[in-house]
């Protein structure tokens, strides 16, 4: 009988951890589902880049030049960007741009972090310009010295899918003003922290599925890469009318020289 129960209850337990590791991996692999059902599919009409510019609300409050952050200036042309997401559950964009702006947050290669913007669900902060390095991924590796770094926030109220939603838009109209290509959206777990035991940071954590990125990293790669369609769109639509522009232009030169020789033909009986 003992056996009997002792048998019973690691079949018990067995079929409770595969039940368990089931629900674990459907889960996660519906919260992008889940995501963009709730989002709706991004549009696939053209946008300028100037409407998803106003559509990003972006306010720029950068730290004072010369000053914790910006201490040393380090000039930088951005090759990727980095998403990162602040695990702090209490401060807001604005919390974080005062925080670096007073050099509250000490750390990285010279002494402070810091980034370029943070995202929460309705705006978007500049701390940096784009053409300085920052101090958000991994001290003095290429995370830092070649990338573009976006916190999204985490406090307690702020709506998580509109944040991710306007950080794709942000990373999309960055790709589009730097040249940056798809693959060089890059989470901050893809740059290693050297001296680091775990050197591959759970970061952005609610994007990475057990720590590294999977499904959920694809679609929101996938999310940035069909806001910058739009944007590329818009281009080819301009050249195209431009084209167009240019035929006409010759039609009605073509029309005026006939014209013009008819009328001299005229003249001339
Ligand atoms: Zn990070």
């Amino acid at each position: 009988m003992k056996i009997a129960n002792s048998l019973f209850a690691s079949l018990a337990t067995a079929l409770l951890l595969a039940l368990s590791g089931c629900n674990s991996t459907s889960s996660t692999a519906k919260k992008s589902s889940i995501w963009e059902k709730e989002l709706g599919a991004v549009a696939q009409t053209p946008e300028s880049p100037t409407e998803l510019h106003e559509d990003l609300n972006l306010k720029v409050n950068l730290i004072p030049k010369g000053k914790y952050g910006r201490r040393l200036f380090r000039e930088m042309t951005p090759q990727y960007i980095t998403i990162h997401s602040t695990q702090n559950p209490t401060g807001d964009a604005y919390a974080h741009a005062k925080a670096l702006n007073r050099g509250a947050l000490r750390g990285g290669v010279c002494g402070y972090l810091c980034w370029h913007f943070t995202v929460q669900d309705d705006t978007v902060i500049q701390h940096i310009p784009t053409s300085e390095r920052g101090e958000h991924a991994d001290f003095d590796g290429p995370g830092n010295r070649y990338s573009i770094g976006i916190e999204m926030c985490e406090h307690q109220g702020n709506n998580q899918l509109q944040t991710m939603e306007r950080t794709a838009k942000l990373a999309a109209s960055l790709m589009y003003h730097h040249k940056i290509p798809i693959e060089n959206i890059r989470a901050h777990y893809h740059w290693p922290r050297e001296g680091y035991s775990t050197p591959n940071k759970n970061c952005p954590h609610f994007l990475l599925d057990n720590g590294q990125p999977g499904d959920d990293w694809r679609w929101f790669v996938g999310r940035v890469n069909r806001h910058y369609q739009r944007l590329a769109a818009y281009d080819e639509y301009l050249q195209e009318q431009k084209r167009q522009e240019e035929e006409a232009k010759k039609r009605r030169q073509m029309v005026h020289m006939i014209l013009h020789q008819i009328g001299e033909w005229v003249g001339l009986g």
